[in-house]
């Protein structure tokens, strides 16, 4: 099958909302922080899409984060992402 999907949302563990500094997983404290994330660009390896190579592309961007103290999950807080 051919559902070849980027792995931009798996590199960037930063999505979502930040609600109160509060981790949403393990309700632990929120750090303000600063996330790289990562662009990417994928081309087929062949044209059945068996096989597709996924590398670095773009600058990537700066985005603002909170991170879990306790567990390292991290949330986007800015609110135009999509
Ligand atoms: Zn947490």
């Amino acid at each position: 099958m051919c559902a070849y999907r980027p792995a931009v949302a798996d590199s960037a563990d930063c999505v979502g909302m930040v609600m109160d500094n509060i981790c949403r997983k393990c309700f632990g404290k929120m750090k303000p922080g600063k996330a790289i994330q990562q662009t990417y660009t994928g081309y087929p390896d062949f044209p059945n899409c068996a096989v597709v190579t996924l590398s670095p592309g773009g600058p990537g961007r700066l985005v603002d984060c909170d991170k879990c103290e306790k567990c390292g999950h991290s949330v986007a807080t800015e609110g135009d992402g999509e």
